[in-house]
């Protein structure tokens, strides 16, 4: 589905991806860990297209397209969702007339007819009680007033209206709560399909612990330096990224 071929990317006049590869199959989930300022946060923001991040190198390709090539909106279109994509508040613009209006967006782009709005309130009520989150979300601003766990549970939301192919989701530095993690867990449970591909970033081995991710990547530098099963976020755990940066510069 996703194969990502020696990514280099730069922003703000440093060069951050320094030749990642990763590939993501229909149907897997993978966690990149790895320590602050390795460059995670900037792969999910070139994945999803967002200004301000310059590829000098290497390719993406998803489905058979070049995903550089596609404008942030194509990339939506195209079925990859990254959650960072909505965290921004919309006081006076309620959950459910965004969601319809992106929904409708990727439809339009895909030359599919709009969703009427009977279809879609039978489609959100059956995603909030697949995740089972509260009606009230509908009603609410976009984000706004929501605490970290609230966005997060909104987020997940989202996702499971706009059924993306590929999800990617970047749980940032700022701390999740335990019933974040809980709810982000839990709905990238609900969500996995032998169709469907994940990226979850974290540094959060717990949150591991409830989604049990296929593939575990460590990102050191700018690069994927160890990959492995579940195991692996364990050892992370247990003895830090040291030994893997060194293991890496020894390679190197
Ligand atoms: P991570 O998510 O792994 O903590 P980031 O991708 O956020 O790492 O950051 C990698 C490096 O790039 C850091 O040194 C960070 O300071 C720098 N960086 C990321 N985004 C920007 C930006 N918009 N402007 C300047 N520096 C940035
Ligand atoms: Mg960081
Ligand atoms: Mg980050």
């Amino acid at each position: 589905m996703l194969t990502i071929d020696n990514l280099h990317a730069r922003t703000a006049g440093k060069d951050i991806l320094k030749g990642l590869d990763l590939k993501v199959g229909a149907g897997e989930v993978h966690a990149i860990m790895g320590p602050n300022g390795s460059g995670k946060s900037t792969l999910a923001s070139v994945l999803s297209g967002r200004d301000g991040y310059e590829v000098t190198a290497g390719s993406v390709r998803f489905n058979g397209q070049d995903l550089l090539e596609l404008e942030p909106e194509e990339r939506a279109a195209a079925g990859v969702f990254l959650a960072l994509q909505y965290p921004v508040e919309i006081p006076g613009v309620n959950n459910t007339y965004f969601l319809r209006a992106a929904l409708n967006a990727q439809r339009r782009s895909r030359g599919e007819a709009e969703i009427d709005s009977v279809e879609f309130l039978r489609l959100v009520r059956e995603k909030l009680k697949v995740l089972s989150l509260p009606d009230d979300l509908l009603k609410r601003g976009v984000n706004s007033g929501f605490s970290g766990g609230e966005k997060k549970r909104n987020e997940i939301f989202q996702m499971a209206v706009l059924e993306p192919a590929l999800a990617i989701l970047d749980e940032t530095d700022s701390g999740l709560d335990i019933d974040a993690l809980r709810q982000v867990a839990d709905g990238v449970n609900a969500l996995r399909s032998p169709e469907r591909g994940f990226i979850v970033i974290t540094h959060y081995q717990r949150l591991l612990d409830y989604i049990q991710p296929d593939f575990v990547h460590v990102l050191v530098d700018g690069r994927i330096v160890e990959s492995g099963d579940r195991t692996l976020a364990r050892e992370l755990e247990a003895h830090g990224y040291g030994w893997v940066a060194e293991r890496h510069l020894a390679d190197a």
